[in-house]
């Protein structure tokens, strides 16, 4: 048995057997072949090991062309590896005494390979497990072709252990088969994160070798709550995980009873929860767990399912299945949040240097405004049939959002033209999600209708770390005095200004902050659905003077160590089981 300790990222506990995805994402099937296949499966294993020695010698040949020898001796490693003959007879071994395949082969010998110089005392020859990786991958990628299996085709219900997803990946995951996720790469706020939360997957991230570590068919415990994986657990873990789902369970019945009461505090105060969605299909559940209304609904996931760019009737269809099940309640759409780590398949062919400071969100619409447009006709087309409004992301300066306005100007042209009702005062938002918002929002205020503060990024442009990379994972808090203090400012001018402001990231959802957040003056948080139940617990377990209380203390610590010391023993005065 092996605990791994990760970023709990989505809640939840699965026990099942591990299908593992490598950095080059290969599904390997761990179940033997049948007697006559093994010959096919040692000739395939063959042939694997001829185009690789073959494609290394010429890799060899044109990097000491084009970067000279010292470069080109790397490969010499690979090449006299994968020559000697004896890695081919164990996998070969291997093969015919269990009848594994040929991948499944390559793969356990060389992770066995890898383990063993990973334990080696020498830091030189511990370095050589990249190439131990490399060839495997190279042998891998001529036994499995181009592409590795696809994960939407799943057959049995499996944790997922990969190296890294794509946002993509993770919304093209099956619900049903993947029952969790854990990845080597990754923090709380990276948009899978974000995706398979929303798809009430289980998941840890940041484990770092967890791809190593785990085999295919190897039984492992995820735990999303706690952010662990038991590899190989034994039977009296076992036992004390199903003990714990159980447990878990009667928690969300003891939840439920809340939906229908509202998220109030002992004095009075009114809070308004909505939900954040990805995908039509979750409005059901924004209901199902009490949300007020859609307070983000991210609609560049419409983009990541489909192969081809949706159309306006598409964006349309969307749109109107989630108007027509949040019946009446508000739900802000946010337009198109591309680039940084949500790409299209033409953005994945042009990679950027720095793509979270790049061509994403606002400024990749505003340089494709046809295709800015059609989104936009569509929600105006929606905003005839039910609460609609409109949110701009990651605004930098006024000249971003005004023309955005004017795009938005001219779909409700075209519209007119067309004689297409829509609704022309269709309120106008910003998101404050960058640092040069956030200190201008005096200006912002006089042009918008309302405002969404998006802790992810304003955390990350704020304390320059980077969201997605679990090596700066503990540098990426929400309770750092400068975030505080930002929060305050931005919350306080838009209460005095009287412009509504919400709080969208999932700082919103996480008890540790929510008695901070009201007590800075926050009124509207939008978030996970799943996670309304729980900061609607607490919002009714408190008073606003005990959270201002507890909000200027919180101000006056200097490091974001004693800021979560303070909050988590508050939380726990008025929550215990919250945390
Ligand atoms: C945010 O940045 O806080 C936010 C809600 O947007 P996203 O997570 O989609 O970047
Ligand atoms: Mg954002």
């Amino acid at each position: 048995m092996e605990i791994k300790k990760g970023i709990p990222v989505s809640p939840g506990v699965a026990i099942a057997t591990a299908v593992t995805l490598g950095a080059e994402e290969y599904r390997i099937s761990h179940e033997p072949v049948a007697p006559e296949q093994v010959a096919r499966e040692l000739d395939r294993l063959n042939a694997a090991f001829e185009a690789s020695l073959a494609e290394l010698s010429s890799l060899r040949q044109t990097t000491a062309h084009q970067v000279g020898q010292d470069i080109a001796a790397i490969f010499d490693f690979h090449y006299g590896v994968m020559s000697q003959g004896r890695l081919r007879e164990q996998m070969a071994a291997l093969l015919t005494s269990h009848r594994y395949t040929a991948e499944y082969s390559v793969r356990e010998i060389m992770r066995d390979y890898q383990r063993r110089f990973l334990n080696m005392e020498d830091e030189l020859l511990r370095e050589r497990v990249r190439d131990i990786r490399d060839i495997e991958r190279r042998l891998l990628r001529h036994l499995c072709g181009g592409s590795g299996e696809d994960l939407a085709h799943l057959q049995d219900q499996v944790i997922l252990v990969a190296h890294d997803l794509t946002p993509s990946q993770g919304a093209n995951l099956s619900r049903t088969k993947v029952l969790a996720l854990a990845m080597d790469t990754g923090g709380l706020t990276s948009h899978t994160a974000i995706v398979v939360r929303s798809m009430g997957i289980p998941a840890v991230m940041g484990l770092k070798d967890i791809s190593q570590a785990v085999g295919d068919g190897d039984t492992v415990i995820l735990d999303g709550t706690k952010g662990l994986a038991i590899i190989r657990p034994d039977p009296a873990m076992v036992e004390e995980y199903r003990r714990e789902e159980q447990r878990m369970r009667e928690v969300a019945v003891g939840l439920v009873e809340l939906r229908d009461k509202p998220a109030v505090t002992i004095d009075g105060t009114r809070i308004s929860l909505a939900a954040n969605i990805e995908f039509p299909y979750e409005a059901a559940l924004c209901l199902e767990k009490g949300a007020e209304g859609v307070g983000l609904y991210r609609t560049e996931f419409l983009y990541l399912r489909s192969e081809t760019e949706p159309t306006e009737q598409e964006h349309c269809e969307a749109y109107y299945s989630v108007v027509r099940a949040m019946k009446g309640r508000p739900i802000i759409i946010r337009t198109l949040d591309l680039g940084a780590d949500k790409y299209t398949r033409q953005q994945a062919t042009e990679p950027e240097r720095n793509p979270f400071l790049g061509l994403r969100s606002i400024r990749y619409c505003l340089q494709n405004l046809d295709l800015f447009k059609i989104q936009l006709r569509a929600i105006l087309r929606a905003s005839a049939e039910g609460d609609v409004r409109i949110m701009f992301p990651l605004i930098s300066g006024l000249m971003e959002l005004r023309q955005g306005k004017m795009a938005l100007g001219d779909a409700m042209e075209d519209l007119e033209e067309m004689g297409v009702p829509f609704r022309r005062d269709i309120p106008v938002g910003i998101m404050v999600e960058t640092p040069g918002a956030a200190i201008q929002i005096r200006e912002f205020m006089r042009e918008v209708d309302f405002l969404s503060i998006g802790s992810n990024d304003l955390i990350q442009y704020t304390l320059a770390v980077d969201r997605n990379n679990e090596r700066v994972a503990p540098l990426y808090t929400a309770s750092h005095p400068a975030v505080l203090h930002t929060l305050r400012e931005v919350i306080q001018k838009a209460n005095r200004a009287g412009v509504p402001c919400s709080l969208c990231g999932e700082m919103a959802g996480e008890p540790l902050y929510t008695l901070f957040l009201i007590g800075i003056g926050l009124r509207q948080f939008s978030m996970a659905a799943n996670d309304i139940p729980e900061i609607k617990r607490i919002i009714r377990s408190t008073t606003v003077a005990r959270a201002e209380r507890i909000a200027r203390k919180a101000l006056s610590y200097e490091t974001d160590r004693l800021v979560s010391n303070y909050l988590r023993d508050e939380v726990r005065k008025v929550a215990p089981e919250s945390l």
